[in-house]
């Protein structure tokens, strides 16, 4: 398989497709030698099952093992850090990594507990977990989804995972675009293979599953975001590491000259370009939060909205809703989030929960509206 091709496979049987789109890719023809330490980074962002939208299928996974293992790759590890707020070790269980490391011998790797090293990343001095030096050959298994902050997120910032949680914290301080993009510099993809199962258009952490049933297989990261862009209606432009990944030298933007190909049936329908994140972003004033937290306050503002609260909370504030590290040591009306505890009312944790701001807005709301003004 070339660097400027991406293959696509349309189906419910996941596992029978990996395979199916891996031996179409010579996968086996890449890794550099049979012995050779393989890395299988999927995105288990959270603790929820792969049909809530925002994590790698792991029959998925279980087509990937299953193909290098026929081809006598044994040396397997599937490493992944979840986002700040979650434990990997919750996600392994619930999102069936647990079950599947058992069933094939293969060794989950937490990154959050993994050490960490500096390392110059084309310019930019990151952090990253050890355990990407001990792999010959990585293989990131990316989840197709929308995200809060950045709109859309697939193989490139998939690699986030692979950094410690102070490093993410750090990524959002620096505004997320320029270190995703560097790090691309700093951690080599061998192959891609995105999940675009039923990834949510909207959330990073799922909850609005929107069901396409297709995989692709890739070697450019920077190509299959661009291609990812395309199917949601995107410009890449809007989506500033793309491009900083492509100056740097992480591959190519360049569509026109990329072979695209499908194996089997295709589908023709398109992704919807309705995001309900546009409407829900207007009401929040957001500096450098983490993922999680924009994660967990978007659904919030989501649940309030349904039950024609968040109008009402909107009408009874003097700004936005603030959120983020950009807000320390500030105050302001309300905040969500330890960032924002100077605020005459903020949301506590580090990340607060989903829950936890929905029902803190909404008592703000009932206690709020009865004071006189
Ligand atoms: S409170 Fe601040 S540091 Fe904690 S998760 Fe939210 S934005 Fe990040």
């Amino acid at each position: 398989m070339r660097k400027n091709e991406i293959l696509q496979i349309y189906g419910t049987d996941y596992k029978k497709n990996t395979f199916r789109l891996l031996e179409e890719a010579d996968l086996a023809g890449l890794i550099p030698a049979p012995g050779a330490r393989i890395g299988i980074k999927p995105n288990l962002v959270s603790a929820s099952e792969a049909s809530w939208g925002a994590t790698t299928h792991p029959e998925v996974v279980a087509g990937i093992i299953e193909y290098l293992q026929a081809h006598g790759f044994n040396n397997l590890v599937i490493a992944e850090g979840s986002w700040v707020g979650d434990t990997t070790s919750e996600a392994f269980e619930v999102c069936g990594y647990n079950a599947l490391s058992a069933r094939y011998g293969v060794p989950l790797l937490d990154a959050q507990k993994d050490k960490f090293h500096k390392k110059d990343c084309a310019g930019l001095q990151l952090r990253i977990c050890n355990c990407v030096d001990t792999f010959d050959f990585l293989i990131n298994v990316p989840v197709l989804k929308g995200h809060c902050q950045t709109r859309m997120t697939c193989a490139l910032k998939n690699m986030k995972g692979l950094i410690p949680n102070s490093e993410k914290r750090h990524f959002h301080s620096m505004g997320l675009h320029k270190p995703i993009a560097h790090l691309s510099a700093g951690i080599r993809q061998d192959f891609i293979l995105v999940d675009h199962i039923c990834g949510d258009l909207d959330f990073e952490d799922g909850g609005n599953p929107v069901v396409r049933n297709c995989l692709m297989a890739a070697r450019d990261p920077v190509l299959t975001d661009t291609l990812v862009c395309r199917l949601m209606h995107l410009d890449p432009a809007d989506v500033p590491y793309i491009p900083m990944a492509a100056a740097l030298g992480s591959g190519s933007m360049d569509l026109e000259s990329a072979r695209i190909r499908v194996i089997g049936q295709s589908s023709p329908e398109a992704l919807p370009r309705e995001r309900k994140i546009v409407a829900l972003q207007d009401a929040v004033e957001e500096v450098e939060s983490c993922s999680a937290c924009y994660g967990y306050l978007i659904p919030a503002l989501q649940m309030l909205k349904e039950e024609g609260l968040l109008d009402r909370l909107m009408a009874l504030l003097p700004d936005k809703i603030c959120i983020g590290q950009g807000f320390r040591g500030k105050t302001g009306a309300v905040g969500i989030g330890r960032c924002t505890s100077g605020f005459d009312f903020s949301v506590p944790g580090c990340p607060p929960t989903e829950d936890r701001i929905y029902r803190s807005l909404k008592e703000y709301i009932l206690t709020h509206e009865d004071r006189p003004s």
